[in-house]
């Protein structure tokens, strides 16, 4: 399968003529090849896209709510065909990649609503003069995304761009390209005017340097590692761009003795675990309190036994492949780093290489005990199927480990006591609380982290927002 650009409404080869080779983290084996763009390539889709963003702009909303909603009905009409190219590319279970898609398609449904919906305010100065905010689509704009959520997190912010009436210049992860492909497939299909959406393919430090650095992209939103969210900000900080930047976690998972431990045990097990851990809301430092420790313990690790691993497309399969062989080897790294600091595994901890998917790159689910929260393992990211579990005695002291890293996107707290989930939520340092569930999802709700988590949010009107420019009119009265 070979892998091209998007460019003004045309599947394009890159144009240095390269490619990179693409592969099956299931299998291992390099099983298609994608488009090794660069500057050259960014230029291209800016030309497009220029040209195409002030009728795009001054499209009628109805009209742009037609085809963002197109898109989504023909999404969902490829479920199938879309969930097993993610699930090929990524290592994500076919079940899980399904719900993905229909998420996928519903980030269009959303946001063609919110183009119909969006309004802006007015100021009335009692009869002197009237100021009314326009909002205005912000130009073209650049959205780089991850290869963890591949086209949940593309469309999460392609489709308010598109909404708010840019035209956007998009790059999916060199990892995870196949729905991409797909995606422009798609908005081919849709109708989608030529130049509205652009799609580049290739390495972030090449291509998305490229077009981070364009002088002419006015805003990007960004979401991938911390660190490389730094290189973003360091360049584009400069160049006075908007920026929104959604970037790395290392997450809480408290757990009270007043909770339905029941209810908090299995859903930890998705909450550590789903997607490989490679979630950037996953819980990877499971706190509990002391009195409950053992029986949580005990009780998750045999939950988390049953866990199967292994091929990807069997439907029974609840942990598929790690991404990618350097990411493979990261999260293995980790789990040394945690025996040399004197972490116990409980269960786990090393590579898997299951029935005649022997060269994949699979992990079993770990979790490790013993570790301060002040250790490598608890400060850093490891984003694959690795937890800390760790007792805490009272309030203050779950609230100082949770809150004890320099990340803050997204924590969760099982409690049935009113008073403490409120005063955790109000004093847990993260963009997100989750109050006896996790990762249940309301569109139109900010998302984002806080400290190296992040910057601005997205969903609902806070994408809308960060996808115009907010102008001041004032109209004198008399
Ligand atoms: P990453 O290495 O930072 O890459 C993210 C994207 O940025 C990829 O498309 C990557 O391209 C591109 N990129 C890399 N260097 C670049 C540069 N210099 N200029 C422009 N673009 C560049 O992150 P990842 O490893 O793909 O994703 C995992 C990380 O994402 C984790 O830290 C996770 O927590 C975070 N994440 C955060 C959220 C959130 O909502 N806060 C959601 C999901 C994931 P290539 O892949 O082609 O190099």
């Amino acid at each position: 399968m070979n892998i091209v650009n998007y460019i003004n409404g045309e599947l394009a080869e890159p144009v240095s003529g390269n490619y990179l080779p693409n592969y099956n983290p299931a299998t291992g084996a390099v099983y298609g090849q994608v488009a090794d763009s660069d500057a050259s390539d960014v230029e291209k889709a800016f030309v497009a896209a220029k040209s195409a963003q002030k009728a795009w702009e001054i499209t009628p909303a109805e009209e742009k709510f037609k085809v963002l909603n197109r898109i989504a009905e023909l999404i969902d009409e490829r479920r199938e065909q879309f969930a097993l190219a993610e699930s090929n590319d990524q290592g994500k279970p076919l079940w899980l990649a399904r719900n993905e898609m229909i998420r996928a398609a519903q980030n269009f449904r959303f946001f063609a609503t919110a183009a119909m919906q969006f309004a802006s305010e007015s100021h009335s100065m009692e009869g002197r003069a009237i100021n009314y905010t326009l909002r205005q689509a912000v130009g073209v704009v650049g959205c780089i995304s991850p290869w963890n959520l591949p086209l949940y997190l593309f469309s999460w912010k392609i489709a308010p761009a598109l909404a708010a009436g840019n035209a956007v210049i998009a790059k999916p992860s060199e990892f995870t390209p196949a729905t991409a492909l797909l995606l422009s497939e798609v908005c081919i299909q849709a109708g989608l005017p030529k130049g509205v959406l652009n799609i580049v393919h290739g390495l972030g430090p090449k291509v998305g340097q490229a077009l981070i650095e364009h002088p002419r992209i006015k805003a990007i939103s960004f979401t991938g590692g911390t660190a490389t969210g730094k290189v973003i900000a360091a360049t584009a900080g400069p160049m006075f761009k908007k920026l929104s930047l959604e970037l790395g976690g290392k997450n809480p998972n408290i757990i009270f003795e007043d909770a339905d431990i029941e209810k908090a045990i299995k859903t930890s097990v998705n909450t550590s675990f789903m997607n490989q851990g490679e979630i950037c809301l996953c819980g990877s430092r499971l706190l509990i309190h002391e009195s409950i420790y053992e029986t949580v313990k005990n009780r998750l690790i045999e939950e988390v036994k049953k866990l199967k691993v292994g091929n990807p497309l069997d439907e029974s399969t609840r942990i598929g492949a790690i991404v990618s062989e350097q990411h493979y080897k990261k999260v293995l790294s980790y789990i040394e780093i945690a025996k040399n600091e004197g972490g116990v595994i409980l269960t786990g901890g090393n590579a898997l290489h299951p029935e005649g998917f022997e060269n994949g790159w699979y992990i079993e689910p770990t979790i490790i005990e013993g570790l301060n929260m002040s250790c490598r393992t608890n400060l850093e990211e490891i984003f694959g199927p690795v937890i800390t579990i760790m007792p805490f005695k009272n309030d203050e002291e779950a609230l100082a480990i949770a809150n004890g890293t320099e990340y803050g996107l997204a924590a969760t707290v099982w409690t049935n006591n009113l008073t403490r989930a409120h005063k955790f939520a109000a004093d847990l340092e993260f963009g997100i609380v989750w109050v006896n569930c996790w990762l249940l999802r309301d569109l139109r709700t900010p998302f984002g982290g806080v400290k190296s988590s992040g910057v601005g949010r997205e969903g609902g009107w806070d994408a809308m927002k960060f996808f115009t420019e907010p102008k001041n009119v004032c109209i004198a009265l008399s």
